[in-house]
């Protein structure tokens, strides 16, 4: 509830008091001193005008989907929940422009409505629009960049108190930089998305084995327009996830609720938290849910964003690195020894997928190279903790070492001399933040542990 108190009375219609933030996962957690919900681009000024007077730092968040600290801070918070209106539908061009609060699950239902659809998606559609970008989420697709090549113009309120719309060929460095600029540069608050004509995917997901994998590796990658892998670990198991368009009827024929959300959600949950206290288990807990639930094979048609989403089941630790494309065969294998000899009990999947080199998104993981996504995960069973930091410590080493860059929204352990060594447009980045945002007003804890100092403190609790 609002409890206005001494707050500026301009900003009381849309200002909160006593509002605890927590990321989805429930690792990380902030009390802002004010929580902001601004119905317009005035609003948002207001709030940005505020935090000026009084020396407070603003961060946005979206839907709080970033397993980490990256959208969070005691100072001024601000969600654009309630700047989630369609502006503009360009039929002729596939193209659309949203207020950046709105939600993908909200988008996609408008674009189908339009005979549209996103090229491409991760696993969820639960993120905002800016929120999405502003990590370089990705999906999975060799020939497919990062989420946020999609994007066409972005319209930016800085500390400056200046309005930038900014593209390929309007302000194109700020651009660059705003395409992935995790929440430092301003409010985003419109975005205008290149999509295409509405289209469904045909999914093919069957079994088979880590090395054959990695011997056609290559072969495999280049087999569907959208493939991943899972691989279950302290086993050879893996599952092959092909996608394709297709004009094919929906279909669901190889669904099965017992299967899927009895003994893979429900019953995987439960056994899940018992191994908590047995982790030996783990391998042989991975090899039943295998063989039951994702052994079979499974063949579905549904609309684009239907079929691009997943369950992702739990709560969760979560760590995800991208690495040169040609360096995945070598990166599993070392993994697969590092958990094998360092007795280690971990959850299933190693998730991989692949992303296409993008050549303008100056943070984005796959800036200027082919990539392979190799994430992992640790399970927090009714939100339990679990252990994951000596994983985590082996995994990092092995994607560090061939060169990998972290995933902006995961926790990753980068320090700012380490991530200027492997993100060339690093340098670049900062002098436009310098420019837009001088007096820091967007920096918080997570970006000052990994990208560098500029002088203020923060303070967030992490239960990490
Ligand atoms: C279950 C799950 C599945 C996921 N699957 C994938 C996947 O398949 N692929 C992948 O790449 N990632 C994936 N992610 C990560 C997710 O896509 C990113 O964390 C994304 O950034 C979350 O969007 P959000 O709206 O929740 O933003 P938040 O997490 O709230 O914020 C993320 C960043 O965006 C900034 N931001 C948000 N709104 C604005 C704005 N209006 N203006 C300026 N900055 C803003 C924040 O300040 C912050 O820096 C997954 C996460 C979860 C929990």
């Amino acid at each position: 509830m609002a409890t206005h108190g001494d707050v500026d009375p301009s900003l009381r219609p849309f200002a909160y008091r006593n509002r605890k933030i927590q990321n989805w996962a429930k690792t990380f957690q902030s009390a802002p001193e004010l929580y902001f919900e601004p119905r317009n681009e005035e609003e948002v000024y207001k709030i940005l005008e505020s935090a000026r007077r009084t020396g407070k730092t603003v961060r946005v968040v979206g839907s709080g989907h970033s397993p980490s600290d990256l959208a969070l801070t005691n100072d001024y918070m601000v969600n654009l929940d309630k700047m989630a209106r369609v502006l503009n539908v360009d039929k002729d061009r596939h193209q659309i422009t949203v207020e950046a609060g709105m939600r993908l699950h909200e988008l996609h239902q408008v674009l189908k409505d339009n005979g549209m659809a996103l090229s491409n998606l991760g696993s969820i559609s639960e993120q905002s629009v800016a929120g999405l970008i502003s990590t370089a989420t990705h999906g999975t697709g060799i020939k497919f960049s990062s989420l946020s090549t999609m994007v066409v113009s972005i319209t930016l309120l800085t500390s400056t108190m200046r309005t930038i719309t900014c593209s390929d060929t309007e302000y194109p460095e700020y651009f660059h930089a705003a395409q992935c600029s995790l929440g430092a540069l301003g409010v985003i608050t419109r975005i205008t998305l290149q999509c295409e004509p509405f289209f469904r995917l045909e999914a093919i997901q069957t079994p088979s084995k880590l090395d054959p994998i990695l011997d056609r590796f290559d072969q495999i990658v280049h087999s569907a327009e959208h493939v991943r892998i899972w691989w279950f670990p302290h086993t050879q198991n893996c599952v092959v996830w092909k996608a394709n368009r297709t004009t094919n009827p929906v279909d669901h024929q190889t669904d099965s609720w017992t299967r899927d959300t009895l003994v893979g959600f429900h019953l995987y949950q439960f056994a899940l938290n018992l191994s908590r206290f047995a982790p030996s288990t783990i391998p042989y807990l991975t090899r039943l849910i295998y063989n039951v639930v994702h052994k079979p094979l499974r063949r579905v048609v549904d609309d684009s964003y239907k079929i691009f989403n997943f369950d992702c089941l739990f709560p969760q630790y979560v760590n995800e690195w991208a690495i040169p494309y040609e360096k995945a065969p070598e990166a599993l294998g070392r993994l697969d020894t590092f958990i094998q000899e360092s007795n280690l009990r971990v959850h299933f999947p190693v998730e991989i997928r692949f992303v296409d080199a993008d050549e303008n998104v100056w943070l984005s993981p796959s800036y200027g190279r082919k990539t392979c996504y190799i994430g992992v995960i640790m399970y927090r069973p009714y939100h339990n903790p679990v252990p994951y930091k000596k994983y985590w410590a082996g995994y990092e080493d092995i994607m560090r070492s061939l060169g990998g860059r972290p995933h902006w929204a995961k926790a990753h352990s980068q320090t700012p001399e380490q991530l200027a060594k492997v993100y060339p447009k690093l340098h670049d980045f900062m002098r436009i933040r310098k420019e837009l945002d001088p007096s820091g007003m967007f920096w918080n804890q997570y970006l000052h542990r990994h990208l560098g100092s500029i002088d203020k403190t923060y303070q967030i609790s992490s239960k990490l």
